[in-house]
């Protein structure tokens, strides 16, 4: 019967110690970003969101303008 109370006992704790690693998984796991890459205009200095930039030559504007003004 001891043994039978002891196994409960280590179940119950190995349990509550599974419990307490995942959560630390969670805690440590960073946040979800939802915010985009913020890129800065090679012309004007503007921020804007990485995907509404446009790419020219390795460098970011914010507009088809101010790519084009700058070669
Ligand atoms: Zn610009």
């Amino acid at each position: 019967m001891a043994k039978l109370i002891l196994l409960v006992v280590v179940f119950t704790a190995a349990w509550w110690l599974l419990k307490g690693y995942v959560r630390s998984l969670r805690e440590d796991a960073p946040p979800a970003t939802r915010s985009e890459d913020m890129v800065r205009c090679a012309s004007c200095g503007v921020h804007l969101p990485r995907s509404e930039g446009l790419l020219r030559g390795g460098r970011t504007f914010c507009s088809e303008e101010h790519a084009r003004s700058e070669g």
